[in-house]
Order: C-alpha cells, then sequence, then structure tokens
C-alpha cells in the first residue's frame, strides 16, 4: 500500500517560533532553492510558480495580513526590498539561458535532440510553433516571443546576455538582474542592512522605515482596534500609537534613545523619525567600525522598544526604560566582542 504524502501547506509549516529573519533564511535556503533546481532544467507552468510565491509570502508573514507585498520583498536591497527572487522572473531568466543554450547550440544531447526534431536547419529565433509540438518546445517558443517583444530584436537580446557571463558561464542570476524591474536607490539601504546588524533587527527597522509595522494607528485604519492607545506611555498622558510616536517621540523611546545617543558620544541629537533616518542615511554611510555601530545601536534601539511594545501588549510584561538600556547596552557588546574590533578600539567599547 502507498502513503499518501502529507499535504504541504503554509499551516504545516507556520514557522510561528521562528522570527521574520529566520523565515527569510528557511525560504532563500529550502524552498526557493528546490525551485531554483526544477527551473534550471524546466519551464514550470505560470499557475505553479504563482502558488510558490503566495505560499513564500504566507509564510513569511505568518498570517493573513501580508505586511509588505510580495513584489516588493523581491526587490533588491539596494532598492528597498529584502532581496528574495520572485519565483517567475526566475523562471522566465532560466528560459531565456534554455535559449540561448539552443541558439549557441552547446553540446548537450537536450540540445542535439531539440536541433533535430525542432529547429531543423533553422535558427530557434526563426522557429514556426507546430500543432505537434511538445508542451516544452511551446513554451521555449512562447519565452521566446515575450523575450523579443520585450528586448526590440536578438541584436539587443545578444548585447545584453553578453554581459551575464562570468567566466564563460551564463548565470541565471546575472540574467534575473538584467530583467528585473529597475528602480531608483533607496539612500536607507546601508542604515538597515550594514555592518554588524543582528538580521532580526534589520528586518524591524526596515518595517520601521517602511512604514509597515502594525502599529494601533495602522490597525484602526483597517478596522481591526479601536483602542490606539500607546502602552509605553499609557500611565502618563494618553498618546496615539504610530511608527513615529515609538520611535523616538514617546516620553519612554526618547529617554532610551537619548541615553543610547549619549553613551555613543553623539554630537547631534534628535527624537523625530525622518530627522534620524535622514541623518543617519548622509552622515553613517561609511565602512568604519564607529558607524557600524551606530547604525548598529538604531537597529538595535528600535528592535527592542518594539519587541517592549509587543511583550507589554501580549504578554502583559513592563520592564523600565533603564532596563531596557541595559538590555540593549549587554546585545550590542555581545556582537561587537565577538567581531575582530581593532586594537585601538577596544579600549574604547571597553569603557562603555
Ligand atoms: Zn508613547
Amino acid at each position: 500500500m502507498r502513503c499518501q504524502p502529507r499535504q504541504l501547506n503554509c499551516r504545516s509549516l507556520s514557522g510561528k517560533n521562528l522570527s521574520y529573519a529566520g523565515r527569510i533564511q528557511l525560504i532563500k535556503t529550502v524552498i526557493l532553492g528546490i525551485q531554483t533546481y526544477w527551473t534550471s532544467n524546466y519551464i514550470l507552468p505560470i499557475r505553479v510558480l504563482e502558488k510558490i510565491d503566495m505560499l513564500c509570502s504566507a509564510f513569511l508573514w505568518g498570517s493573513k495580513i501580508h505586511l509588505v507585498s510580495w513584489i516588493e520583498v523581491c526587490k533588491d536591497k539596494k532598492i528597498g526590498g529584502l532581496g528574495l527572487f520572485s519565483s517567475k522572473l526566475w523562471n522566465y531568466a532560466a528560459a531565456i539561458k534554455m535559449l540561448w543554450m539552443i541558439h549557441s547550440k552547446k553540446d548537450l544531447l537536450w540540445i542535439k535532440w531539440v536541433h533535430g526534431n525542432y529547429s531543423k536547419q533553422q535558427e530557434i529565433w526563426q522557429v514556426q510553433p507546430r500543432k505537434s509540438d511538445s508542451w516544452m518546445q511551446r513554451q521555449i517558443l512562447r519565452v521566446r516571443d515575450l523575450v523579443l517583444r520585450r528586448f526590440g530584436n536578438v541584436y539587443n537580446l545578444h548585447r545584453i546576455i553578453a554581459n551575464c557571463h562570468n567566466n564563460g558561464t551564463m548565470k541565471i542570476s546575472s540574467v534575473y538582474n538584467a530583467i528585473s524591474q529597475s528602480s531608483a536607490t533607496v539612500p536607507w539601504a546601508k542604515t538597515v542592512w550594514g555592518g554588524l546588524h543582528y538580521p532580526k533587527h534589520s528586518m524591524i527597522l526596515w518595517l520601521a522605515t517602511l512604514s509597515k509595522l502594525p502599529t494601533k494607528d495602522r490597525l484602526c485604519r483597517m478596522c481591526i482596534l479601536e483602542n490606539n492607545q500607546c502602552v509605553l506611555c499609557a500611565d502618563s498622558v494618553s498618546h496615539q500609537e504610530s511608527r513615529n510616536h515609538l520611535f523616538f517621540e514617546c516620553q519612554f523611546s526618547s529617554y532610551v534613545w537619548n541615553n543610547l545617543m549619549a553613551w555613543l558620544k553623539y554630537s547631534w541629537r534628535s527624537c523625530c523619525w525622518n530627522q534620524v533616518l535622514r541623518w543617519y542615511s548622509n552622515n553613517l554611510r561609511g565602512l568604519g567600525f564607529r558607524k557600524k555601530l551606530k547604525r548598529m545601536m538604531l537597529s538595535g534601539a528600535v528592535y527592542w522598544i518594539w519587541k517592549e511594545r509587543n511583550q507589554r501588549i501580549f504578554q502583559q510584561k513592563a520592564r523600565s526604560p533603564d532596563q531596557l538600556i541595559k538590555e540593549i547596552k549587554i546585545s550590542l557588546l555581545s556582537k561587537v566582542l565577538n567581531e575582530d574590533v581593532p586594537e585601538y578600539l577596544k579600549e574604547e567599547i571597553a569603557k562603555l
């Protein structure tokens, strides 16, 4: 008797105990890794690819609310995404590579078979589809027509593909980048991703930068919540919880942020989110260790304040701002001390 395979869906792979950063690693290494293998050899049906993208998105967000659209997630980090890839677009890039292998008559058995049975003496760019063609041949010709329509003619395609070779090998990832929609780079990419950040801190900072964290003001606008009061300063004056209030206009978080800025001896101070992000994007983009440390502090502060807010709402646990500052400092120092710190900075860090 044959065993029925267990149905794989986003519920059985909910990953609720994983952080967003952990889920991204699983998507990259396992789910999209398997898909990459298959698409390097076959053109998969569009519905299968759309289903893969849908399942990956559901797994990443773990709820019905997808905080950021999959299209945005699939953009490069430099242009504001998470650097994952779209199954649909990857398959398209893999199909272009297949077309190119047929065009250049690579010494492979399946390519000889395609030339012997379908192309005959014609170039792949001139072959007309026939009723007797296999599904795979029809898909290759369909992709060919899409590619030629997109790039205008074969010569333009030659030029683009010539830039996708590395040591004589054509890389699907290079083709993918060449056909991806180009957008302007974002000034805050280094602030969010650069340096010594914990991946989970970067992820929360990325969501905060895009204003996509599920803060109470957004949940009220979606009619999910009615009470939009900030839980960090609820005992004093009632304020509405928004991204800008949490980081760092709130009485609680401004105390934490000012204390951390004093700790790292900032010459410049602000608790206004837009000013902080602009200042970081303009002044802290370099590779120097101190700049990395300051970028790390912003991601750490945003992560820990968001975590404190969640603990107060979901676990009814509250810490004082001084306790939170201590936690942030410990987490930063424990990461920094495991890095290759320049000798002249070790004494400075030891004094912190
Ligand atoms: Zn507040």
